[in-house]
C-alpha cells in the first residue's frame, strides 16, 4: 500500500482509533502517525505513537487514549 497523505490520515482517525480499519489500513496509519510531526499534533498527547510502533510494530491504544482522541474529534 502507498503512504497516505495527512488529509486520509486524517479522515481514517476516528476509525484508526475504534480499531476498525484493516490491518494493512491500519499499519500505514500508524506508520504515517510515526513520521509526521503535523498529524501527531493532531492526535494531541500521543507523542509515543512513532516509539511504541517502532518497539512493538502496531499500536495498542490504552481506554482512555481512546477516550480522550474520540473527544478531541467530537470537538473538531
Ligand atoms: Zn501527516
Amino acid at each position: 500500500m502507498t503512504e497516505l497523505t495527512c488529509d486520509e490520515l486524517d479522515a481514517l482517525l476516528p476509525e484508526l482509533f475504534d480499531g476498525r480499519l484493516s490491518p494493512e489500513v491500519e499499519s500505514a496509519s500508524l506508520r504515517h502517525l510515526a513520521t509526521c510531526d503535523q498529524c501527531r499534533i493532531v492526535v494531541g498527547d500521543l507523542e509515543r505513537v512513532g516509539e511504541m510502533y517502532r518497539e512493538h510494530g502496531r499500536l495498542t491504544l490504552p481506554d482512555d487514549a481512546r477516550a480522550r482522541i474520540r473527544a478531541i474529534l467530537e470537538q473538531g
